[in-house]
């Protein structure tokens, strides 16, 4: 059944991950290793199901509804999928939020950080977080200010005791990208932090040449959206 797109899902996982590992070769940054999340928002189970035969298990997606609908059934044949939230998160989707993923990266307010806090410590559930940092200052960005970055994780360490794996960002879409992952890394180097989400389908390899631990990538993946 449907092996030819199983055969194509395989090709295009090896293809990518070749491209990182040349990225990370170039770039002398083969010491960490490079986890490549699968972004299947707007794609149903018949566009994942290829990927999980072929052996992927770690996907991203950028709505908590949109998860709910299609990954816990998905999870009844395939147990060990890794499940990321990429986008933003409202503090009433939180306890969904907390049940669904394994992951978040998009934790950018007081608001949110003391919501996952508490839906973490009444589940006794420890997902894997990161804090999103708005690296070009957009206004219509999610994402912490940069200046602010380092009182906002001592108050998610310190006061809320979450543990931060690291930092995420979506560079401006008209300015080089390479800026802003440079940025992130510096800062998460400053802050102590290990992990770095950056990267999505048109700049994963830049990403991978300055330290990411976890690229995003959906379209070089799935197809156009
Ligand atoms: C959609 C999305 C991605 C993947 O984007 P592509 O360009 O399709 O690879 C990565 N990160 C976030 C936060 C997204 O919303």
């Amino acid at each position: 059944m449907n092996s030819d797109n199983d055969d194509t899902s395989t090709k295009t996982l090896t293809d990518i991950h070749a491209r990182i590992e040349h990225a990370a070769k170039e770039a002398n940054q083969t010491s960490r290793s490079v986890n490549l999340i699968a972004v299947s928002k707007t794609f149903g189970p018949e566009a994942i199901l290829p990927l999980l035969k072929a052996g992927h298990r770690v996907f991203g997606e950028n709505r908590v509804q949109e998860a709910k609908t299609k990954w816990p059934s998905l999870r009844e044949s395939y147990p060990d999928i890794e499940l990321h939230l990429i986008g933003p998160l409202q503090s009433n989707k939180t306890r969904e939020a907390i049940e669904l993923f394994d992951a978040i990266h998009t934790i950018d307010r007081p608001k949110i950080a003391s919501a996952i806090a508490n839906e973490q410590a009444r589940t006794n559930k420890s997902l894997k977080l990161f804090i999103q940092v708005n690296t070009g200052e957009e206004p219509q960005k999610a994402g912490i200010a940069p200046r602010e970055t380092a009182n906002f994780l001592g108050h998610c360490t310190d006061t809320l005791g979450l543990r931060i794996s690291g930092l995420m960002c979506i560079p401006p879409v008209e300015e080089e990208p390479a800026v802003h992952f440079a940025f992130l890394a510096k800062l998460a180097r400053e802050l102590a932090l290990p992990e770095l989400s950056m990267g999505m389908s048109s700049d994963f390899e830049t990403a991978v040449a300055f330290g990411a631990s976890y690229v995003r990538v959906g379209s070089a993946i799935f197809g156009a959206r």
